[in-house]
């Protein structure tokens, strides 16, 4: 797959990831990562923090889309 944000600007490069919200591809110049809290809690688990952090490959959209 290549990266549809090069494939606009008429480059080719091949993508390495995927956007998990449009499911575009992504060069590694292009793809946005942001870690997200895991959900605490919530039926059928027990209420607990977690420590972790779950990482999440976006596109340069849809990561300003879900900052608003
Ligand atoms: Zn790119
Ligand atoms: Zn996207």
């Amino acid at each position: 797959m290549k990266c549809y944000v090069c494939a606009q600007e008429g480059k080719e490069t091949e993508a390495a990831g995927i956007c998990i919200v449009c499911g575009m591809g992504l060069c590694t110049r292009h793809m946005v990562r942001e870690d997200v809290d895991l959900w605490e809690g919530g039926y059928p688990f027990p209420a607990q923090k977690l420590e972790k952090k779950l990482p999440r490959i976006l596109c340069p959209e849809c990561a300003v889309a879900l900052k608003e």
